[in-house]
């Protein structure tokens, strides 16, 4: 249940509503925007008689919210949620690009392209250290040796880096060394790990499941909220469907509906959708166009030679013309991207 304020309320008024409905047993949400005060009810609220609570002049409106998700509902929190990455605004004017490749394959591979997807425009350093793939023959990543490596690069090049957790036990030197925190499609309902990650204050990339609806992803976030960790960035990366000439789908059309549905801001993965380098751009295009706030991009300085998904990385150089290509359609609707 949503309980809007009128300008007018008093922080007296405000805090007497307040204590009466936690005594009741609720637990409460508070969203202070320019023009909105909003109290967030958390609990069973069916007994509840909505009608009494007309009688505080102060109080405009009382509605019940259907959805199962609360915190990352935007009836909850009408404003936009700023991700702050280490000094990188995610979710406000501005779109956030993170390149690099799908995994750290060694001191010298990072060394040479992190210069090169900074220098194109990159805010962000992507590096998968732990790899979840699907055969267990294929390269499985440098583990901790990998986030080593992305540290130092992070430090030497001065980029914060992203990189995916598969397991509980590896929280304490993603803590320390990783500045956003991925959650890969396969762990999108890992509760327990979610429920981890909702203890910490890091940012969190959580990327949709393979086969998830829109409801079950804002469902996972919930629960990274539900612990008190509001630093949610969901990811859009393809659902698999009947089409077989791409990885997966692109569902451009969950970018628009989140949009409605949560204040949490939205990037899109086009290179694990496309599967396929050459679909890459025109999907960051498209992304872009629908309102994501930033793209995740595969990049790798010789393709043929990636350990994991060569074939739908791109070069540097294809990655700047992407980067500047995503320039004009954030001007074109308003946005920048610096
Ligand atoms: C990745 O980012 O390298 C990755 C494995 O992505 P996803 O979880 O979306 O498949
Ligand atoms: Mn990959």
């Amino acid at each position: 249940m949503i309980i809007k304020l009128k300008n007018t309320a008093s922080e007296e008024q405000v805090s007497k509503l307040k204590n009466k409905l936690l005594n009741q047993g609720f637990e409460l949400h508070e969203s202070i925007g320019e023009s909105t005060h909003i109290l967030g009810v958390i609990g069973d609220t069916s007994g509840f008689d909505i009608n009494s609570l007309y009688a505080y002049e102060f109080i405009d409106t009382v509605l019940r919210v259907q959805e199962p998700f609360k915190k990352v509902n935007r009836k909850f929190k009408p404003d936009d949620t700023i991700v702050n990455v280490s000094g990188i605004e995610v979710g406000g004017k501005n779109i956030v690009i993170m390149g690099g490749p799908c995994a750290v394959e060694s001191e010298d591979q990072i060394d040479e392209i992190t210069p090169l997807v900074k220098a194109a425009g990159a805010k962000i350093l992507r590096g998968g250290a732990y790899k979840p793939r699907t055969s267990p023959y294929s390269f499985q990543g440098l583990g901790l040796e990998g986030l080593d490596i992305l540290e130092r690069a992070k430090i030497k090049y001065n980029i914060p880096i992203v990189s995916e957790i598969m397991s509980v036990d590896e929280l304490p030197y993603f803590i320390e060394k990783v500045d956003l925190i991925q959650v890969g499609a396969r762990n999108m309902q890992n509760f327990n790990l979610l429920k981890e990650l909702g203890k910490t204050n890091k940012p969190i990339l959580l990327k949709r499941g393979l086969a998830s609806t829109i409801e079950e992803w804002l469902m996972s976030a919930e629960y990274i909220l539900a612990g008190g960790n509001s630093n949610v960035i969901l990811c859009e990366r393809g659902i698999r469907t009947y089409e077989t000439s791409t990885r997966s789908t692109l569902d451009i059309s969950s970018v628009a509906v989140l949009k409605k549905l949560t204040h949490l801001p939205v990037v899109v993965d086009p290179s694990h959708a496309a599967g396929r380098w050459e679909y890459v751009e025109s999907l960051s295009r498209a992304a872009i166009a629908a309102g994501a706030d930033g793209l995740i991009i595969e990049v790798h300085q010789t393709p043929e030679l990636a350990l994991s998904d060569g074939q739908q990385s791109l070069k540097p150089v294809r990655f700047k013309n992407l980067v500047d290509s995503c320039k004009k359609i954030a001007n074109a609707i308003d946005r920048t991207l610096e």
